[in-house]
């Protein structure tokens, strides 16, 4: 796509694009009476309008049917989280089988390991990028204690090479290779919420199964963000949140996935609660766990019905606009992106681009290293209406969503950043 850092060359890509219609359907916070320049949904995705009467709906069927809401109506909560099902696989290249929304993440989290992170005393090792985020790094952390081992030796984090800001995808594979069958599970994210690089999940989890490891991702910011294939690759499990790039609101429930493969292993273990027993079965409360087939079997508690209408409805969204032409234009406004920041910083050098400057590797964002003058350049963009996130010591991050951003948001970041004085 031809790009010129001009305001009518911006208006014009906004009216040729095709999923122009859906900036209309989120409501964005206001700054001295205008919208905000969102450019924070790698954080916490903007409100559908569609979310309100979704919940709402919710309200009434309670107030309608009290305790008979359980099985009443064409969406009964007894079963609602089927109803999310297919359009979650959808988004994550699974099969409806392989997934199911429950929980939060960093709880799914812990349950995948209960059944993938067994270690043993001759495999007991956790392959993970350095620098994830913190919530998976202590869960790592505990995980590995409460099994009697030391985090300092079974947890072998892959890092950047000297000088550079991201990983190379030959070094993942290499320490795959070297730790070979000493490693119980590779855990890698999708995409990195501080640099933006999206890892190449298929070569890594084909180096984690020939080590004859696990291998899981924490999806938080690819999901939505860029097509996965998570059946196709082979993943065992994987886990995401909902409220960053799919919009479902603070706190939204977490997807998960477990591989088809391991749908029916009744010698894997795993945490257990009555909503992952056997349907059929569930209330005639008897003795004696047996699990729903497939993702399903792993829920613990009945559905939170509130926040899974909120997902579902921004679900839909996804499913209208499609995870291809998302990308497509994610790629487009990201490289827009990089280019007015070059250019609002020639001759000041107050910041280094540290996201991959391939716009295949790397999700819906660009994150700046700056210098001394970073927090000042950041406040002045938030005195400006800019909705961006500051990530200690010096990182802005950010994320130009295709759902709700154009082409005019990134050339007026990039004129408010030219034009500050530091
Ligand atoms: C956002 C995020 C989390 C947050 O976890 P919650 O359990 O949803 O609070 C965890 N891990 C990663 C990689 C994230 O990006």
């Amino acid at each position: 796509m031809y790009l010129e850092n001009s305001l009518d060359f911006a208006r014009l890509a906004d009216q040729q694009d095709p999923l122009r219609a859906y900036r209309d359907q989120f409501i964005f916070p206001q700054h001295n009476g205008q919208d905000c320049l969102y450019l924070c949904g790698n954080s916490l995705g903007l409100q559908p309008r569609g979310i309100r009467p979704a919940i709402l709906r919710e309200l009434d069927h309670w107030a309608e049917h009290g305790v008979e809401g359980h099985f009443r109506g064409d969406m009964p909560w007894m079963h609602y989280h089927r109803f999310l099902t297919d359009a979650a696989a959808r988004l994550v290249g699974a099969l409806p089988q392989e997934v199911v929304v429950m929980n939060t993440l960093t709880t799914n989290l812990h349950l995948m390991m209960v059944s993938f992170y067994r270690p043993t005393a001759q495999r007991y090792k956790i392959v993970m990028e350095a620098g994830a985020f913190p919530s998976d790094q202590y869960a790592m952390e505990s995980q590995v204690r409460w099994h009697g081992y030391d985090p300092a030796t079974a947890i072998i984090e892959v890092a950047p090479r000297e000088g550079e800001d991201t990983l190379r995808t030959e070094d993942i594979v290499q320490i795959i290779e070297r730790e070979g069958d000493s490693i119980a599970l590779v855990m890698f994210g999708g995409v990195n919420y501080y640099t933006g690089q999206l890892y190449e999940l298929e070569k890594i989890a084909a180096a984690g199964h020939r080590a004859g490891a696990y291998v899981g991702f924490d999806l938080a910011h690819a999901a939505g963000n860029v097509p996965l294939r998570l059946h196709d690759w082979g993943a065992d499990f994987a886990v995401w949140c909902s409220y960053k790039y799919l919009n479902s609101g603070p706190g939204g429930p977490s997807g998960c996935f477990v591989h088809e493969r391991h749908a029916n292993n009744p010698d894997l273990p795993r945490f257990a609660g009555w909503w992952g027993h056997d349907e059929n079965e569930r209330f005639q409360m008897k003795k004696g766990f047996k699990p729903m087939p497939g993702a399903s079997g792993w829920q613990l508690s009945n559905a939170q019905i509130f926040s899974f209408a909120a997902h579902k409805a921004s679900l839909d969204l996804f499913d209208q606009a499609g995870m291809e032409a998302l990308r497509s234009k994610s790629e487009h406004l990201t490289t827009f992106l990089e280019m007015v920041l070059d250019e609002a910083d020639k001759g000041r050098n107050m910041y280094r681009i540290i996201t991959p400057r391939d716009p295949a590797a790397r999700g819906c964002q660009i994150s700046l290293l700056t210098d001394h003058r970073g927090k000042a350049l950041f406040q002045y963009l938030a005195d400006h209406g800019v909705v961006a996130d500051w990530r200690e010591p010096n990182v802005i991050r950010f994320a130009p969503v295709p759902l709700y951003n154009g082409f005019e948001d990134v050339w007026r970041l990039g004129e408010l950043v030219r034009t500050c004085e530091l």
